[in-house]
């Protein structure tokens, strides 16, 4: 009888669970509080450690359409002219690039592999509308909101960064600590940027570049391609969160 695992939750860490655990011939069952698994986002690194697992996950990497980053390069913005102070023109490969994509392409790549019948191993089972509200680790299930009980063989909670598996299994509250930093992502389509005098030059100089501007107190803003070249992202960081309150 094949073995059969839970995973709690359908976001990037649960789908690659399920990839893995369906190539080991399990019988997977994702769990997803939420209606649909629509996702959301703006442009997500999936750096070499990352690129290398999903190969070895079987993963066609040009399905994700991200963009291969192919040097950082970092400038001291509070200096006039802006120094570059680091600039690394690296070629990381093609065994293993660091990527920036799209996060909905990421998900939707990875659902894909997990829940395709075409592939190895039993496609995985996605149960939508099915909150996970307690685990028992001794007899290894978990209880729905619905009341519902599940047994699996194995149950690997992988409900995000407000998880609350810990603490069912180990009897201890762990909850978020807000870290006072914050964060600012957008998009913008390249076309719009070529169409601009003074940005198009950053469309055309950095498409396998990721550049970041940083100042003395630590703030940055950094830009890169996405999505091959339809998208361009700008990416805010602020690390001292004087105006902005911490989620
Ligand atoms: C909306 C959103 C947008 C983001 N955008 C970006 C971005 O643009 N760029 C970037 O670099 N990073 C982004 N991040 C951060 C990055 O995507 C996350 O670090 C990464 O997705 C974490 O993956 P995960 O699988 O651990 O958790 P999540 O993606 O949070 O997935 C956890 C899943 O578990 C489900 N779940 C939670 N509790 C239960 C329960 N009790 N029962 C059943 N299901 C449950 C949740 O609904 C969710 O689908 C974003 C994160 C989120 C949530």
């Amino acid at each position: 009888m094949p073995l059969t695992a839970i995973i709690v939750g359908a976001g990037i860490g649960g789908l690659a669970t399920a990839i893995a655990l369906r190539q080991a011939d399990f019988e997977v069952t994702i769990l997803e509080k939420r209606p649909t698994i629509e996702e959301v986002g703006y442009a997500i690194d999936v750096p070499p450690n990352g690129t290398r697992i999903l190969k070895h996950l079987g993963m066609d990497l040009r399905k994700l359409r991200g963009c291969h980053q192919k040097s950082l390069d970092v400038f001291k913005a509070d200096v006039e002219p802006m120094k570059e102070i680091r600039s690394e023109s690296r070629d990381i490969g093609d065994d293993a690039p660091f990527l920036s994509v799209h996060r909905v392409d990421y998900h939707e790549a990875l659902k894909d592999m997990a829940m395709d019948p075409s592939l190895s191993g039993k496609p995985a089972h996605l149960r939508c509308n099915s909150r996970v509200a307690s685990y028992d680790s001794s007899s290894g299930s978990v209880s729905l909101a619905s009341g519902e009980e599940l047994h699996a063989d194995i149950i690997v909670a992988a409900d995000g960064n407000s998880s609350k598996a810990h603490t069912w299994i180990v009897g201890e509250e762990h909850p978020v600590r807000l870290t006072g930093l914050n964060n600012v992502r957008f998009t913008i389509p390249s076309s719009v940027m070529l169409g601009h005098d003074k940005l198009k030059q950053l469309v055309e100089n950095t498409k396998d570049r990721m550049c970041v501007y940083i100042d003395e107190a630590g703030n940055f803003i950094a830009h890169y391609a996405c999505r091959e070249t339809l998208a361009f992202i700008m990416k805010i960081l602020q690390t001292k969160s004087q105006y902005l309150p911490a989620r």
